[in-house]
């Protein structure tokens, strides 16, 4: 790296956070933009509101990477706490455990159901479906018509939004090869011993975690200390700021960032076009190949408008009761009610609510924008929550205190059947813009990951500048944190 590098991180979320934190701690200097003007941690935030505090769905801290676990402790140390996981099911007015109990099931679905389950599963052994193209026949192949209905299709329509027929069927053999609840499920009913979650990080699967890391004031904790550190050690964490295009005037000159915002004055910035010799952004892809100069080549540009994403609402009701329920989530699988997912954050950590009377119930509903959840107003949403946690039989009516409603845009990049071809041509459009910039974090490379993956991706980009090459190739990092070195 030549001494003077100047960087400019786009986004103040996971990877961004981590590049910039990395870089900064080994004297590099480094900006960082955030479009949002109160709040760094991207959809790992924290909301305030009122003396209670909610995620963007709960954020479990957990990884098998010792690297991203390490950058955890560093800048938190004991304020983070140790939860052990509890979230159940709920389908047809019962709740099941997560992942499924045997003895539970059956009591649940009934023996009858339960015999019904495992005989439709045997006919699909015996008479699969040919060549199945579509997610409902491939599960359906796998685990029965029955168990696919029950525990598969309501909650993956809810989460994707489109009926699991118009799902291909290569998604869910890519998606459920670790995992999931029907296999669960056959497990527990084939099982005499109900399947225990392990924490051995090396094999265990992620989404059964028997025990995970959390903030004691959230995730927003872990992005606020580390903007901390990054300004303690010299480094500009700028609110209120969006980068609108990046320019590059040619080969060895860096990039000039175009930046709009009320942040900019706050941070003393004279000028809203600033020279950066190296670019991390973590800011959606196709938003990064639409605001190169001098532009990309047409096909990148298409490419990147299909780019899909799903959009996602958080609906925060304060209740008057902190024993609703034990879990810290529970997945609603009943079809008539919207919401997929209900947190309870004060099971998260106790320092979530601003006493033990209390707590904050997080409904989650999954959308696109400018669909009819995404635009009903706040009060509306608030009472959709209200009306279906009493329906579930979890709240009484004259327990609601409060509400609030956040609205997360681009909360999970889609995996559809072109997606792959349409990130193959935006990579080769970015090799052509050449050195200098790098593309991070979820939206930044289209991943559905998590936030270790993220911050690996953040931590590459900076290794990568460090040490004045390209070593690592921050798109090879997998959904496990892992660097996979790439073979022929
Ligand atoms: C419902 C839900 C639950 C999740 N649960 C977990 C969990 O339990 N555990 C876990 O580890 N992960 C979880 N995740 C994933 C986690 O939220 C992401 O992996 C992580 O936040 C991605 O970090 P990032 O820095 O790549 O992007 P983001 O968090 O999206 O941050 C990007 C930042 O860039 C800013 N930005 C965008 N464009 C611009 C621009 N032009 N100029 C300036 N700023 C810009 C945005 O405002 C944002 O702050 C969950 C995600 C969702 C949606």
């Amino acid at each position: 790296m030549q001494p003077g590098t100047r960087v400019a991180v786009i986004g103040a979320g996971p990877a961004g956070l981590t590049a910039a934190y990395i870089l900064r701690k080994a004297g590099v200097n480094v900006d960082v933009f955030e479009a949002d003007p109160i709040y760094v941690g991207g959809i790992s935030r924290t909301v305030v509101h009122n003396g209670f505090r909610f995620d963007i769905g709960g954020h479990r801290f957990f990884s098998k990477s010792n690297e991203v676990e390490a950058f955890w402790s560093e800048i938190l140390g004991k304020d983070m706490i140790t939860r052990d996981r509890l979230s159940r099911i709920f389908y047809d007015g019962k709740f099941y455990s997560y992942p499924l109990e045997a003895s539970e099931v059956v009591r649940n679905l009934g023996k009858r159901e339960s015999l019904l389950s495992i005989g439709s599963y045997l006919n699909k052994k015996l008479f699969p479906i040919p060549r199945p193209s579509n997610l409902e026949d491939w599960v359906t192949n796998k685990f029965g018509h029955r168990l696919y209905a029950k525990f598969f299709k309501s909650y993956t329509e809810k989460v994707w939004g489109v009926p699991c027929r118009d799902i291909a069927a290569d998604w869910a053999a890519q998606r459920i090869k670790g995992l999931s609840l029907t296999r669960a499920a056959l497990a527990a009913l084939w099982s005499p011993q109900p399947t225990k979650p392990s924490d051995d990080r090396s094999r265990v699967i992620k989404s059964l975690i028997g025990s995970f890391r959390y903030p004691r004031l959230g995730p927003g904790m872990m992005w606020e200390a580390t903007a901390a550190g990054i300004r303690e050690l010299g480094g500009r964490v700028i609110l209120g700021v969006r980068v609108t295009s990046l320019t590059h005037p040619g080969p060895s000159q860096g990039w000039t960032l175009e930046i709009e915002g009320s942040g900019l004055r706050a941070a003393g910035l004279e000028s809203g076009l600033q020279n950066y010799d190296q670019v991390i952004c973590s800011a959606p892809l196709s938003w990064l190949v639409s605001a190169i100069r001098p532009g990309l080549q047409a096909e990148a540009l298409e490419a990147a408008m299909a780019l899909k994403y799903r959009d996602f609402i958080t609906v925060a009701v304060m209740i008057k009761t902190s024993t609703t329920f034990p879990d810290q989530w529970i997945y609603i699988h009943d079809p008539g009610i919207q919401a997929g997912r209900i947190q309870n954050f004060a099971n998260w950590s106790p320092e979530m609510v601003p006493d033990p009377s209390v707590t904050c119930l997080g409904l989650e509903y999954f959308c696109f924008q400018g669909d009819t959840l995404w635009n009903m107003t706040d009060d509306a949403l608030i009472a959709l929550a209200s009306r279906e946690l009493v329906s579930l039989g979890l709240v009484d009516c004259e327990m609601t205190l409060d509400g609030a409603v956040v609205r997360q845009p681009k909360a999970y990049p889609v995996y559809d059947e072109n997606y792959k071809n349409h990130i193959k041509r935006i990579r080769e459009a970015l090799a052509t813009v050449g050195e200098g910039l790098q593309a991070v974090g979820r939206n930044g490379t289209h991943k559905y990951n998590n936030q270790d993956h993220s911050m690996m991706t953040g931590m590459l980009a900076a290794k990568n500048i460090l040490s004045g090459k390209q070593v690592y190739d921050p798109w090879n990092v997998n959904q496990d944190a892992e660097y996979i070195e790439e073979t022929e």
